[in-house]
């Protein structure tokens, strides 16, 4: 669910360097973020940086979002809320489809580290 916000919409910019398309180029989409090449290819060239893993790594990708003006890290954050959201969607979706199989509460809640009321209380309500 992407939100209409000050003339960029979140799906129209990348979700990486916080960049519209009219900058940065065509953009490729997933469910939860959208990437520029630019920043595509910062993050392949960082996979090929031996040690990458875990350590710390001479060629991180730029803080671009220091260079970001207050408004746009605002709007970025209503973005980021829409996708908490929807992932909150999707996850009581699946929910609901175990307890359709007769998946009982408890082992739901056990699955998602929480107790069976807790598990019952978060997801019934959304039915
Ligand atoms: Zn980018």
């Amino acid at each position: 669910m992407m939100r209409e916000n000050g003339g960029v919409r979140s799906d129209d910019m990348c979700s990486h360097c916080l960049l519209p398309r009219a900058t940065v180029g065509p953009l490729l989409h997933s469910p939860l973020a959208t990437i520029c090449q630019g920043c595509a290819q910062q993050a392949v060239e960082r996979f090929d940086v031996e040690g990458v893993t875990g350590g710390e790594d001479p060629r991180r990708l730029e803080p671009q979002w220091q260079k970001v003006d207050d408004a746009t890290l605002l709007r970025r954050i209503v973005d980021i809320a829409d996708a908490r959201d929807g992932v909150e969607d999707h996850l009581a979706e699946w929910v609901g489809r175990l307890r359709e199989r007769g998946v009982s509460w408890a082992r739901i809640g056990a699955a998602l580290g929480m107790t069976r009321q807790s598990a019952w209380e978060r997801f019934e309500k959304r039915r």
